[in-house]
């Protein structure tokens, strides 16, 4: 007896969900069945938003955050300069932290954390930029935001002693950020107490 599988089209859809991250093979078959079959699911609008998203929407020059333009919308606001310079891991991690109205300042996204096993090292991060806007625009404060685990703490422990020769106060976010999660997990109070609560890392 032949062993039963979905048809062709299904399985195509199903391997293109199990692509994305954090999607195991049980939740991509079940998207896969709404996308296929639901009244409401609308494949051609999910297909223009991500051919639109994939088009439109770069990293900001400066910062690494989404951009349409050159910059970013926090990079264009020049009234933000020279305040504290928060770093983070991924530019789904900026607004969290903007939401909670402690930091006033720029950001600037590494684009992940050190993890070698993956082989993520600091050449593929945007770790030289970071030096290289340390050094011009002088920031009040490097904020460290990075996640609580073992490689968001290697990669805070690396940035800040690279930070330590350029005489700028480094500090970096409270405990208390799910392990692993990173900060979109976070809850907007956890998030505010973190940010309050920072202690230095170097520095003036
Ligand atoms: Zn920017």
């Amino acid at each position: 007896m032949r062993q039963v599988d979905y048809p062709l089209p299904f399985r195509s859809l199903v391997r293109e969900l199990r692509r994305l991250p954090g999607i195991g093979p049980r939740s991509a078959e079940r998207i896969a069945l709404w996308l296929a079959s639901a009244q409401d699911a609308r494949p051609g609008d999910l297909a223009t938003a991500l051919e639109q998203a994939r088009m439109e929407l770069k990293p900001c020059s400066v910062c690494g955050f989404f951009a349409t333009g050159d910059l970013c919308e926090i990079c264009a606001d020049t009234s933000r300069k020279g305040g504290a310079l928060c770093v983070v891991e991924y530019a789904t991690d900026v607004l969290p932290l903007e939401r909670t109205g402690v930091h006033e300042g720029n950001y600037h996204v590494l684009g992940g954390r050190l993890a070698p096993l993956d082989h993520v090292g600091p050449d593929q991060l945007r770790i030289t930029s970071l030096l290289k806007r340390v050094e011009e625009e002088r920031p009040a404060e490097i904020i460290l935001a990075l996640s609580a685990d073992v490689e968001g703490e290697a990669t805070s422990s690396f940035v800040a002693e690279l930070l330590a020769s350029s005489g700028v106060k480094v500090t970096r976010i409270a405990q208390g950020l799910p392990a692993g999660g990173g900060l979109e997990h976070a809850d907007p109070l956890t998030l505010q107490r973190a940010l309050s609560g920072r202690r230095m890392m170097g520095g003036a």
